[in-house]
């Protein structure tokens, strides 16, 4: 039931903005605000850091962005949620596959919406509380499994962020592309999740030369699978299943200063070979193209099944506040506006 092939209309990917509060540092570094949101829509950059960068927005002619919906710094984890991913939890529960990836720099904030914290849990928490509530409401209780598996692209190596060891292996089987040996965690309740989800991120490679900070080169993949069964107007028993994926990206900043070249030629270069896929993937669903290159990283191998055709996607493009972070910040937001 799976459709691999675009259907050669452009597929609609919804694109959120989410700017995250002024860093402590970024204060202290005498940094200004160069976002203004209006209307939770239109984003406007507003401040000029340097001349290069005042040359780069004229050249990009771009200071006026608008998106789906687009987060101030007040907005809560569960506004962020609801907003850009409770339907898709819905969709799941119909058997629609869905994926919802954060993409920015390192720092604009990706894995406080993807994971969050205890107090204030992320996308990945809430969707998964969300989906168990909504099991329970359904009258077909007890029909429903629900398995969670965790696993991270580095260096385009797949590795288990459950049960960490030596990289899987991916297989192409009846049900698409596999990564073998995958640890799938039957969950049974939300409590559980959170810990889960924290030790899981623990084991995300680290940069040799930044020991104690979570690798910003590694995409971290939670996929949820929910199967149920149904009865169709015969009255047989039919297995379903939908996958919700959850994606926190590696860091947008080392990709940015090559976007225009090719992936070949960038063969060797110390670039992020499936965030670039990512973007060619994103690109030719917009543009409505009917081959799609899934084939060429690790990453897009792995959300072929839950990318364009029938499948909903959302973008959730991070960003800081800071006139500091001004470049980053507007490539981000011009990589999200071309994602629409
Ligand atoms: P990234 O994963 O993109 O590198 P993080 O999610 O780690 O960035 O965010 C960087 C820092 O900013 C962290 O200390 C995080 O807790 C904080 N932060 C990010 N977004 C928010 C937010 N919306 N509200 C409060 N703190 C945030
Ligand atoms: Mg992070």
């Amino acid at each position: 039931e799976t459709i691999s092939e675009n259907s050669g209309i452009g597929s609609r990917i919804l694109v959120f903005v989410r700017l995250r509060p002024m860093a402590k540092k970024e204060k202290e570094a005498g940094s200004r605000c160069c976002i203004r949101i209006v209307n939770r829509r239109d984003v406007y950059l507003t401040e000029f850091a340097s001349e290069t960068d005042y040359l780069r927005l004229k050249r990009l002619r771009g200071r006026h962005f608008t998106f789906d919906a687009s987060f101030p710094d007040s907005t809560n984890q569960q506004e962020v949620y609801s907003t850009t991913t409770a339907e898709l939890v819905e969709a799941v529960l119909q058997g629609r596959n869905g994926s919802v990836f954060c993409y920015g720099a390192t720092g604009a904030g990706k894995t406080y919406t993807m994971l969050g914290t205890v107090e204030n849990p992320g996308v990945m928490v809430l969707a998964i509380k969300d989906l168990f509530a909504k099991i329970r409401q359904r009258s077909c209780d007890g029909n429903h499994v629900v398995q969670l598996s965790y696993l991270e692209v580095y260096n385009e190596t797949v590795r288990d962020l459950l049960s960490p060891g030596r990289p899987l292996v991916l297989r192409e089987d009846k049900q698409g592309i596999v990564a073998a040996g995958l640890t799938q965690y039957r969950a049974y309740s939300t409590d559980e999740v959170m810990a889960l989800l924290q030790r899981g991120n623990q084991n995300r490679t680290t940069e040799p030369t930044r020991v104690n900070e979570t690798s910003s080169r590694s995409h971290a993949i939670l996929q949820v699978m929910v199967e149920y069964r149904v009865k169709d107007a015969a009255m047989n028993v039919l297995n379903r299943v939908g996958k919700l994926s959850l994606i926190d990206l590696a860091g947008s900043e080392r990709a940015l200063a090559t976007d225009q070249r090719t992936l070949r030629s960038l063969e060797g270069a110390n670039i992020n070979r499936s965030l670039l896929a990512l973007s060619s993937c994103i690109n030719a669903l917009v543009e409505g193209k009917k081959h799609i290159p899934y084939r060429n990283s690790k990453l897009t191998q792995l959300l072929k099944d839950s990318l364009g055709g029938a499948c909903n996607t959302v973008m959730i493009a991070n960003i800081s506040p800071s006139n500091l972070s001004f470049g980053e910040t507007q490539n981000t937001l011009h990589w999200a506006d071309r994602a629409k």
